[in-house]
């Protein structure tokens, strides 16, 4: 069978019918007439967007707030009250949150999440395990890349054991190599172990980046230089990327330019860094952005994402793109239709995915959302949506809203 989306409008307007045939666009026009084979899905009043990723997840840490409030409310805070729980999180329980999680993300139409995953001391490689176990349970449904987030030695010792825990989740089976080396008291020696581990796997490299205001924080720099000098080919992502946002102009231009030179993708997270940077400032709080536009003025590769779900790192997320495109918009200063570009291709494009479009011949990840724009469709009046992968629907959202009160008063129909 094919599915045949009928009467969707893409995002330039166009009203057009979509045949899908397996895992690609087969048609696109003014009208399809129906075939026998045909499964009919008429999605008049929708929006047929290319289907968000998250490009920056942490399901092993997801819907734990409530277990471990972050006291201080900031970065160091959050990662001493996920030190003192992760100890008790089984296996089963790592599934049952991320599985949870993944539905959720599902049910908004993401089809692709790159979780990171923690990997240190505290963990050994059971989180790792645990969510491996989950993208192969999910394989199908949503495409799930787990990050092997090799944490920052909190003591000498840990150096070596975190170095030998990387090498173990290569042969677990993870599928892209992480780290945080602006947490790290040296910097080059947190970098240059997730780099070389990534050369040694042929594996792709996803960094937790300078997710910080100090603004002396250069490790976007030094990572876009790396790429250049070693032709590194199997794909770079930095996250965060906080400090770019508050250097100088002609600094931020000049690293936007060498970031794109290197072609490393830049994942933007505002909620999670509005949520945890600039707490000791009173006045005037800096936003936790990376700088968006000159990223994009550069011609890097933006994708954004949303980070924690619901954990000591951000205790809100609805694990819905328009979230965080929503905020590129008000935060950022991105016109909606570049935020929604961030979420979806962007993101695609830093997970080394295909690019959706409605257009014969592309790959078929659609999410439809009930709206009359793109502007009404990520600031949330479209939460009815469709979820289309290749040519299957995987979730469908139906609003029921009721309003009684105006009913009765004769202003509205009932
Ligand atoms: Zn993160």
């Amino acid at each position: 069978m094919t599915l045949l989306l009928q009467s969707v409008t893409d995002v330039d307007g166009r009203l057009v019918d979509v045949r899908i045939d397996g895992s690609a666009v087969a048609a696109v026009a003014p009208s399809l007439p129906p075939r026998p084979t045909d499964d009919v899905l008429d999605l008049t009043g929708h929006l047929l967007l290319p289907a968000p990723a998250e490009p920056h997840a942490h399901l092993d840490k997801a819907l734990t707030s409530h277990r471990a409030p972050n006291r201080t409310g900031d970065l160091a805070g959050a990662i001493v009250a996920i030190r003192e729980i992760a100890a008790g999180f089984s296996h089963a329980d790592l599934v049952e949150r991320a599985t949870r999680a993944a539905h959720e993300y599902l049910a908004h139409g993401t089809t692709a999440i790159r979780t990171h995953v923690d990997l240190g001391a505290h963990t050994g490689t059971r989180h790792v395990r645990a969510l491996l176990e989950v993208r192969d349970a999910l394989a199908g449904l949503v495409d799930l890349q787990v990050v092997a987030l090799v944490s920052a030695p909190w003591s000498a010792e840990e150096v070596q054991g975190n170095a030998r825990l990387l090498a173990e989740a290569v042969e677990l089976g993870v599928d892209v190599i992480g780290g945080v080396p602006h947490l790290w008291p040296d910097r080059d020696a947190g970098l240059a172990l997730s780099f070389d581990a990534a050369v040694r796997a042929g594996l792709p490299l996803d960094l937790h980046t300078d997710e910080t205001l100090d603004p002396t924080a250069q490790g976007l720099l030094a990572l876009a230089r790396r790429v250049s000098a070693t032709g590194f080919g199997a794909g770079v992502t930095a996250g965060h990327c906080v400090s770019l946002g508050i250097h100088p102009l002609e600094v931020a231009r000049s690293t936007a330019a060498e970031v794109a030179r290197a072609g490393v993708g830049v994942v933007a997270l505002p909620q999670t860094n509005l949520y945890l940077q600039g707490r000791d400032v009173d006045v005037a709080r800096p936003r936790g952005l990376t700088a968006v536009r000159e990223l994009l003025d550069a011609g890097a590769v933006l994708g954004a994402g949303g980070d924690n779900l619901r954990d000591p790192f951000n205790p809100m997320g609805r694990a819905d793109a328009c979230e965080a495109a929503s905020l590129l918009v008000t935060a950022g200063h991105l016109s909606t239709r570049e935020a929604w570009h961030a979420v979806s291709a962007g993101a695609r494009a830093c997970m080394g995915l295909p690019v959706p479009r409605v257009a014969e011949g592309s790959a078929a990840e659609f999410v439809a959302i009930a709206a009359e724009s793109l502007d009404a469709a990520v600031a949330g009046a479209g939460t009815a949506r469709v979820a289309v992968s290749g040519d299957r629907v995987l979730a469908t959202t139906r609003v029921v809203r009721s309003l009684p009160g105006l009913v009765a008063a004769g202003v509205a129909n009932s």
